[in-house]
C-alpha cells in the first residue's frame, strides 16, 4: 500500500512529505486510517539521531489513534470500523515469559519488541514507520480498544505519555496516601500528576517553569515546587515515596535525592542519553534506588486508557496541522515548549494527500537486517 507520511530523509533535514510503501496486510494484522497522532519528545530525539540508532528516512509518531480499514486472516480482536489506539510497539515474539505476562516492552525474544518507528519488522527486517502518516499496519495484539466515552483526540498521548508513567506506578506499587513526586511536567509529567491523583496519592510536582505553576495545580498537583529554589526544595525534604523523573535530556539528580524518604525509588523514564549525574552519598545513606522503566505493556496501555475514560482524565492538548510539525519540533528541542502535548489532526494530511503525494519525495524502506517478532 502506498502511504503518505511526514518524516526526515536524513539526520539534518526538516520533516517533509514522504511517499513510501507499507507492506501488505499479513495474517493477524490490521490496517488503520490514522486520525490523530500525538507528538512525543522521543519523535524529536529519533529524527535527530540523538540515540545513535536512527535509520533514514525516519517517520516518527507512536501516539496513534485510527479507524480499522482492513483486517488480515485470523484477526479476532478487531473488525473494520473499530477505533483503535497504537502506542510504541507493533510486534514482539509473543512467546517469551515477558510477552506472555503482558510486558511485551521487555520482550526477551531474539531482538526484543519491534518499535512503532525505527524498529525492524518481519518478514524482511525492514525499518518501521510511525504514525505521522495516513495509514498504519499493526499486529492485532498491539492495538488497544478505544472506549466510547473518550474523545479520540485525547487517545494518542495516553498510548505513550500516560502508559510510560503509569507502568512504574504499578510496578513500584504506589499506594493510596503515599506521596508521588513528578520531575518535569510536560507530556509525561502532566499525565503522571493526574494518574497519581487517580490512584489516591498526594502529588508533588517539580518543575523549572515558574509560568506553569498554576496550570500544574489545575491538573491536581497538591504542591508545585520550583526545583531551582532551594527553600522550596527544603520544604519537601524526605517527603517523597516514589519519584518519576520524566525529563527527556541529561540532568542532575543531586538536588532530588534529599526529597526522597528512606527506602524509596527514583524512576528514570525520559532520559536514555546519559545516566543522571549525582553524588551517591545520600543514596547510600538512605537506601534510595535509582531505577529505569520503558513505556508499558499492551495490557497496561489498555488499563490506563480505560482508567482515563472512566475517570475523565485527559491530556492537555494543542491540536496542530501536520504543516506545523517542524515548528513544534523546534520548540521541543529548545525546551521552550509551554504546551503539555501537541496532537496532529491527521485530517490535515488526509485532505491534502492527493496534492502532496505527487509532490512528496518517494523513499525506499531500508532493511535493518534484523528480523524480529512474528
Ligand atoms: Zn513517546
Ligand atoms: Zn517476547
Amino acid at each position: 500500500m502506498k502511504v503518505l507520511g511526514y518524516g526526515t530523509p536524513s539526520t539534518s533535514d526538516l520533516l517533509v512529505p514522504l511517499s513510501f510503501e507499507r507492506e501488505d496486510l499479513r495474517d493477524g494484522e490490521v490496517s488503520l486510517n490514522v486520525t490523530y497522532c500525538g507528538v512525543c519528545h522521543s519523535d524529536v530525539h529519533q529524527v535527530h539521531d540523538d540515540w545513535d540508532n536512527s535509520l533514514y528516512p525516519c517517520v516518527p509518531g507512536h501516539e496513534i489513534v485510527g479507524e480499522v480499514t482492513a483486517v488480515g486472516d485470523g484477526v479476532t480482536k478487531f473488525k473494520i470500523g473499530d477505533l483503535i489506539g497504537v502506542g510504541c510497539m507493533v510486534n514482539s515474539c509473543q512467546e517469551c515469559d515477558y510477552c506472555r505476562e503482558g510486558y511485551e516492552n521487555y520482550c526477551q525474544g531474539p531482538k526484543s519488541c519491534t518499535l512503532t518507528y525505527n524498529g525492524p519488522k518481519k518478514p524482511d527486517g525492514s525499518n518501521t514507520y510511525g504514525g505521522y502518516s495516513t495509514h498504519m499496519v499493526v499486529r492485532e495484539e498491539f492495538g488497544v480498544t478505544v472506549p466510547d466515552t473518550i474523545d479520540p483526540k485525547y487517545v494518542g498521548p495516553i498510548m505513550c505519555a500516560a502508559t510510560t508513567v503509569y507502568a512504574p506506578m504499578l510496578h513500584w506499587k504506589l499506594e493510596q496516601g503515599q506521596t508521588l513526586g513528578v520531575l518535569g511536567v510536560g507530556g509525561l509529567g502532566h499525565m503522571a500528576v493526574q494518574l497519581g491523583k487517580a490512584l489516591g496519592a498526594r502529588v508533588v510536582a517539580f518543575t523549572g517553569h515558574a509560568d506553569k505553576q498554576q496550570a500544574i495545580r489545575d491538573l491536581g498537583a497538591d504542591r508545585v515546587i520550583i526545583h531551582t529554589d532551594e527553600e522550596q526544595m527544603k520544604s519537601v525534604e524526605k517527603s517523597i515515596d516514589l519519584l518519576i523523573d520524566t525529563v527527556p535530556y541529561p540532568h542532575e539528580l543531586d538536588k532530588l535525592l534529599p526529597v526522597m524518604k528512606t527506602d524509596t525509588t527514583i524512576v528514570v523514564v525520559g532520559n536514555f542519553i546519559e545516566f543522571p549525574k549525582f553524588v551517591p552519598g545520600p543514596m547510600v545513606f538512605e537506601r534510595i534506588q535509582i531505577a529505569g522503566s520503558l513505556i508499558g505493556g499492551v495490557k497496561e496501555t489498555q488499563e490506563v486508557l480505560n482508567l482515563c475514560a472512566e475517570r475523565d482524565i485527559k491530556p492537555e492538548i494543542k491540536i496542530i496541522d501536520i504543516e506545523e510539525i517542524n515548528d513544534v519540533f523546534e520548540l521541543l528541542r529548545r525546551n521552550s515548549d509551554h504546551e503539555f502535548r501537541h496532537v496532529i489532526d491527521m485530517a490535515s494530511l488526509h485532505e491534502r494527500a492527493g496534492q502532496l503525494t505527487s509532490e512528496a519525495k518517494q523513499v525506499k524502506t531500508p532493511v535493518r537486517g534484523e528480523v524480529v517478532g512474528r
